[in-house]
């Protein structure tokens, strides 16, 4: 089963807005005006913390014993205009991790903003510029950046991103500015469709993050603000650097950890028992149980706070736009400068993911947040059989 076409033109919607680390506030917008189009507004609740993190709230029955949040980031590594010389250039900071290096002749788009339309999605248009010069600040972070003089007047503070065209579909792959992490939140939001559209009898909510990309801003304030406690439970939607073992096309995948840490034994096993269910109904059905070390992601925070939390991810090519190989340009994906080309996801990745989400979601009520039915099954292994073999050859020292 691949992706609907409401899903793809949800995926596509959101993965064009334009956004930075600590400037999410088109994605804001756009949330707001997504959850206020019916029937989404009778189902569900929408609210921000004092920081800017969002909160979608969809509930359906009783009220759970455990809460089910499932996370995802706003922000993707962009710039953002400090000040406009006489002249026409552009100094302005970039904020998230990619070397300077990958700034050689690439070309950037300055965000002109006119409005958001009725529907969220904004109004306006890009002004093309171009990086004359990439350095380090002193204390290496962020980027400071001179970009080639426009004729047009930029106001400091506006927002820029690599100048990439908005988001396409080539063969099976899905290209855009950013996949990190939109496609993550456009995954949050197919959920709550899914669980509206099949009033599936649950409680979920999604977090929306601020500033991932440059250490976590929004998930630190919210676990610090008790957003989080023992009765949650947290899954995060990311998308991760592709890795040998973990290449796209070949499913969703349960994240087992980060580059800092391991998640949680129970969700994880949780989440990955409910994809195996999938994978028993479809033959066709893949995904994926992996290690993801390229980076560290919001899940390591929660769980560093004490909350029960686990991962879930959809390879990503070009990580950070930064162009992976030659391939890529042979593939026909865009590129805005010799190393700088369109993050990409597999199309049947992202819909995957959504479906384990959603059975994740409606059977979250069975959830322990222990090992308790693996200590049920070893117990029951143990007096069936086991035990009674053991003892009889049982070597006996010191009896
Ligand atoms: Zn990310």
């Amino acid at each position: 089963m691949s992706i609907s076409p409401p899903q793809l033109d949800l995926l596509c919607r959101v993965c064009n807005l334009p956004t930075a680390p600590y400037r999410e506030e088109f994605v804001a917008a756009y949330i707001k005006a997504w959850a206020a189009a019916p029937p989404r507004a009778d189902h569900l609740g929408l609210h921000s913390d004092r920081w800017g993190n969002l909160y979608l709230d969809y509930r359906r029955g009783p009220r759970p014993k455990r809460t089910l949040i499932f996370e995802a980031h706003m922000d993707h590594p962009g710039f953002i205009v400090k000040r406009q010389n006489r002249d026409g250039t552009i100094k302005a900071e970039f904020l998230g991790g990619v070397p300077p290096s990958h700034f050689t002749d690439a070309s950037v788009g300055i965000w002109q903003p006119a409005g958001v339309g009725p529907d969220g999605i904004p109004i306006g248009r890009w002004i093309a510029t171009r990086v004359i010069n990439a350095k380090p600040a002193k204390n290496k972070n962020p980027i400071i950046v001179d970009l080639a003089g426009v004729k047009e007047k930029i106001s400091p503070g506006a927002i820029g991103m690599w100048a990439l065209p908005d988001a396409q579909v080539i063969g099976e792959l899905f290209a855009a500015r950013v996949c990190d992490d939109l496609a993550g939140v456009a995954a949050c939001l197919c959920v709550l469709d899914e669980l509206i559209a099949h009033k599936t009898a649950c409680a979920l909510r999604v977090l929306l993050t601020r500033a991932e990309e440059v250490g976590f801003a929004g998930a630190i304030a919210a676990a610090r603000d008790g957003a989080i406690s023992k009765k949650i439970s947290m899954i995060g939607l990311e998308t991760s650097k592709t890795l040998p073992h973990a290449p796209q096309g070949n499913g969703p995948i349960i994240r087992v950890g980060d580059r800092t840490s391991v998640f949680s034994s129970s969700l994880t096993r949780f989440i990955t028992m409910r994809a195996g269910g999938l994978a028993d109904q479809d033959s066709k059905f893949k995904f994926q149980r992996q290690l993801m070390d390229g980076g560290t992601c919001d899940t390591t925070v929660f769980g560093a706070f004490g909350c029960d939390a686990a991962a879930t991810c959809v390879a990503l090519g070009n990580y950070h736009n930064m162009l992976h190989d030659q391939s890529v340009r042979d593939a026909g994906i865009p590129t805005a400068g010799p190393l700088i080309a369109s993050e990409t996801i597999h199309l049947e990745d992202f819909a995957s993911l959504v479906r384990i989400l959603v059975q994740t979601a409606a059977e979250f009520r069975d959830y322990r947040p222990d090992l308790s039915d693996l200590i049920r099954r070893f117990s029951r292994m143990h007096r069936e059989g086991q035990s009674k073999k053991l003892r009889e050859k049982a070597t006996k020292i010191g009896h």
